[in-house]
């Protein structure tokens, strides 16, 4: 017997409809690209989205035809996500800071069919547009009279006057929620990058359990700023579980140092924001340097690479504001654990606290996981058994977009390329990524623990540790360092300030003082570039 439910597809038009009825009045603020600040509502985003998906219709594009952006977080940006996907295209969110060698590649893996750019990234589209055969329309985000004339892209138009013409009528298709709506390129650390095509459902599901209150938090009391990109996993699914609970949304666009976030966070009284730790670290030593305060911010999500405990610690000791550690992947899309507390811990001494704080959270309902060893058998949960970490869910991967060589799962499950623990709790540790973590003389050593005490120095920056061969132990840890501006410390001051603190072998044989730590374009350290870097580098008993 079925039961007498209506059978309404989960589609992604619904949540732009449901914000417009019911907190229509709701706001979006952002900062552009010409430096003003614009400001809106829900209402109006139901309203343009209405006319992008219009102006794709007089384009003759076909359900799935995808269509991708190059753009900063911004109101435009966000009537993309609605009203590309509202109408069975694919919104496909190029990742700007990489190469334009390797945007290339991703726009012709994926045949995108328009490509919607922010005028910071012009230099880009004038270097791709002449390789990239399947895109037949360009629309520049900008105002009407911003449009160069002699931008030397064919049939190039500006966005205003692209959707400016357009009814602002529409009936959004229905259509089955298995559809794809949207896809992200992993950054492809070994081979080629590699797209995770999500669906209506899977973003809608998402959106229903990054919104519950022991996930994000998100609701119609909070002033939501997402630092991170809009074409990084989709903000996290900010976008699309604001417009759900009618939380109003800051964007920063272009201005992305700390100074100019935390300038915003203050004029628009955001309660909340999430990013990884590297835009975070840009902020707390403008923060530190200027001698401000927060006034209204509450909570951060901090993930995408472990959060140092420093990090945890200022936020909270200093701003009095709430670190959730946060882990996931792009093909995850990409919430997996959130780290927040149980009812037991609430009691618990401030350092206690802190050790549960570190850990990278609990299952939210739709991911389970597991640890398994070597062979595949499943490990204890018992906060110590390291193993590989997997996992299953309705938003997680089952193949990638156009996958050679077969699904990546294995009996049902994704491997994630982490190793973890997970605690009796059910609260899961990082150790590693399996490619970083590194081997000696039998044993792992954790790259993140060795990091995570540097980090705590107070004349360090940023702090990266890699295996370097040794000929007896087969691997052994050192440490690259960028001492923060002014401050100094040694390579012996720093060994020593190891003691203590970890166990005598998983101490670093030596400390690389460098200028600066390659970054990839989602703000991660990369290690690949940094094994580069120093591939002349000899450990001292080496
Ligand atoms: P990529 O960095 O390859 O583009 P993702 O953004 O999907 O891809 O990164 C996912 C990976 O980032 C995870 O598998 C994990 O190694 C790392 N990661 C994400 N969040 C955390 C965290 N809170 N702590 C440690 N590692 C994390």
């Amino acid at each position: 017997m079925l039961g007498l439910m209506q059978n309404q597809q989960l589609l992604i038009s619904s949540l732009i409809e449901f914000a417009e009825r019911h907190h229509g009045e709701g706001e979006i603020v952002s900062r552009r690209v010409e430096g003003d600040i614009h400001r809106y509502t829900y209402k109006e985003v139901a309203v343009r989205s209405r006319q992008v998906a219009n102006a794709l219709d007089a384009l003759k594009l076909k359900f799935s035809d995808r269509v991708a952006t190059l753009a900063w977080n911004g109101y435009r940006h966000l009537e993309l996500y609605f009203g590309v996907s509202g109408t069975g295209r694919v919104l496909h969110t190029l990742n700007p800071r990489l190469h334009p060698d390797q945007i290339s590649w991703i726009v012709n893996h994926a045949e995108d069919s328009v490509l919607c750019f922010d005028m910071s990234f012009l230099p880009i589209v004038k270097a791709v547009h002449g390789r990239c055969p399947t895109v037949k329309h360009y629309v520049a985000m900008c105002d009407a009279d911003k449009l160069p004339a002699d931008s030397g892209i064919p049939g190039l138009v500006s966005y205003e006057a692209w959707i400016g013409a357009q009814d602002s009528q529409y009936q959004w298709p229905s259509f089955d929620e298995n559809s794809a709506s949207s896809m992200c390129y992993t950054s492809g650390t070994t081979g080629n990058p590699k797209a995770a095509l999500y669906s209506h459902r899977s973003t809608m599901l998402h959106a229903f359990a990054g919104a519950l209150p022991d996930a994000m938090a998100m609701s119609a009391r909070e002033c939501i700023l997402p630092v991170v990109p809009m074409f990084h996993v989709n903000a996290w699914g900010i976008p699309y579980g604001a417009a759900m609970t009618g939380a109003k949304l800051v964007f920063p666009g272009p201005a992305m140092d700390g100074k100019s976030i935390f300038e915003l966070i203050e004029s628009e009284k955001v309660s909340f924001a999430a990013g990884v730790p590297t835009v975070w670290q840009m902020m707390l030593a403008h923060m530190q340097g200027a001698g401000v305060r927060f006034s209204t911010l509450k909570r951060t999500v901090i993930g995408g690479s472990a959060c140092p405990p420093a990090m945890i610690t200022a936020f909270n000791d200093l701003y009095g504001v709430e670190v959730l550690h946060a882990w996931g992947m792009t093909e995850m899309s990409p919430l997996g654990t959130v780290c927040t507390l149980k009812n037991k811990h609430l009691d618990m001494a401030p350092k206690d606290k802190m050790q549960v704080r570190l850990k990278q959270g609990r299952g939210v309902f739709g991911v389970d996981m597991k640890i398994v060893d070597g062979s595949g058998e499943e490990l204890p949960w018992d906060g110590k058994t390291y193993g590989d970490l997997l996992v299953k869910g309705p938003w997680i991967i089952s193949d990638y977009f156009k996958g050679e060589g077969g699904s990546p799962l294995v009996d049902g499950w994704f491997p994630t390329g982490d190793v973890a623990t997970i605690d009796a709790d059910g609260y899961m540790q990082i150790t590693d990524r399996s490619k970083d973590v590194i081997k000696s003389g039998g044993e792992w050593i954790s790259s993140i623990d060795v990091e995570n005490i540097a980090m705590a120095h107070p004349a360090v920056a940023m702090a990266a540790c890699i295996g370097m061969k040794h000929p007896k132990w087969d691997e052994r840890p050192i440490i690259a360092v960028v001492k923060k501006p002014g401050s100094e410390v040694t390579r012996n001051e720093l060994i020593a300030f190891y003691e203590g603190k970890t166990a005598k072998w998983q101490i670093p044989d030596d400390v690389v003082f460098v200028e600066g730590i390659p970054l990839g374009g989602t703000g991660k350290m990369q290690k690949t570039k940094l094994r580069e870097m120093l591939k002349d580098y000899k450990l001292p008993d080496a």
